[in-house]
């Protein structure tokens, strides 16, 4: 399972997503940023903050 919490990248904000696939998190991710963050524009500069933040989690056991 990977896991993205925004507040890792942005202080403050309590948005998170969890989703077996990196790119599916990676997706909602972007998504989030434009929605809620106004980033019109998605740098590589950006996608790579957010991948190096992508936490990969353990399966509830
Ligand atoms: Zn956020």
């Amino acid at each position: 399972m990977k896991e993205f919490h925004c507040g890792s990248l942005v202080p403050g904000c309590d948005w998170h997503t969890r989703h077996p696939e990196e790119a599916e998190v990676m997706r909602r991710a972007v998504e989030h940023m434009r929605e809620t963050h106004g980033e019109s524009t998605i740098r590589e500069t950006m996608v790579e903050a957010i991948r190096s933040r992508i936490e990969t989690k353990r399966d509830a056991a």
